[in-house]
C-alpha cells in the first residue's frame, strides 16, 4: 500500500482540472504527514500534469524541507494552508480549488456567510440534523494570500465553523479534512451544493422551505 499523500492529491487533481475547478495553475492543494510537515504544490505547477516532484515539504515552522528543484516556490497561497492546519490539528489534507460556481454563489449574499440548501448531501460534511440549517462562511479576498490567513485564522478561533469549508469572494473554496481521501468528497459535495443553487435559481425554484 502507498501511503505517500502526493498521490491521492494528484489523482484528485486530475479529476478537479477536468470539471473546470483548477484552471490553467488555479488552487492548490496539500497533505500532512504524521512528522507536522506538509507536501504542498509548486507555485504556478499546471494541475492536469501534476507529479511527485511538483511538490514541496514544509515544515510546520514555515520553512521548505524538501523540494526537487531549487527554482520552485511552495503555493502563493501556503499561508492558508498554514493558518487551516494551526486552527483545525486534526486536518489531515486541505483542497483549493476556483470554480465558478463556488464565486458565483458567494454573490448571492453580502453577508459574511451563505445558507445552504438542507440537502441530504450535507450529510457528507458531518451534518446530521434532518432540516439542517447550515451556513458556509464567506471571507473577503485579498490581493495577498496571507491576508486571506489572517482572516481565517482569526474568524475561525472565535466562530469555528459547522462545516469543513468557506468561501473566499471572487477567488474559490477551501476544505479540509482528517483523511486525505475524505478531502476529495468535500469538494465534490461542495460543488454538487454549489451547482444546486445556481440551477435552482436559473429556473426560479425555491430552494429554503
Ligand atoms: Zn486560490
Amino acid at each position: 500500500m502507498n501511503t505517500d499523500p502526493r498521490f491521492t492529491l494528484i489523482a484528485a487533481a486530475h479529476l478537479f482540472y477536468e470539471q473546470g475547478w483548477m484552471a490553467g495553475t488555479a488552487g492548490s492543494m496539500s497533505a500532512r504527514l504524521p512528522d507536522g510537515s506538509f507536501w504542498i504544490t509548486v507555485r504556478g505547477c499546471a494541475k492536469q500534469t501534476l507529479t511527485p516532484s511538483d511538490f514541496i515539504r514544509m515544515a510546520s515552522d514555515g520553512t521548505v524541507c524538501q523540494r526537487y528543484d531549487p527554482d520552485d516556490y511552495p503555493s502563493s497561497e501556503t499561508v492558508v494552508h498554514e493558518a487551516v492546519y494551526a486552527t483545525f490539528p486534526k486536518a489531515q489534507a486541505c483542497y483549493h480549488i476556483h470554480s465558478i460556481e463556488s464565486n458565483l454563489v458567494a454573490r448571492f449574499t453580502k453577508a459574511e456567510a451563505l445558507r445552504l440548501p438542507p440537502l441530504e448531501m450535507l450529510k457528507g460534511l458531518g451534518v446530521s440534523e434532518e432540516h439542517p440549517q447550515v451556513e458556509i462562511p464567506i471571507f473577503p479576498n485579498h490581493g495577498r494570500a496571507s491576508g486571506i490567513a489572517a482572516d481565517i485564522s482569526a474568524r475561525f478561533e472565535t466562530y469555528p465553523p459547522t462545516i469543513p469549508a468557506c468561501l473566499i469572494r471572487d477567488h474559490g473554496v477551501v476544505t479540509w479534512a482528517p483523511l486525505v481521501e475524505d478531502a476529495q468528497n468535500y469538494i465534490e459535495i461542495l460543488e454538487y451544493v454549489f451547482r444546486y443553487m445556481v440551477l435552482a435559481r436559473n429556473i426560479n425554484v425555491e430552494i429554503f422551505d
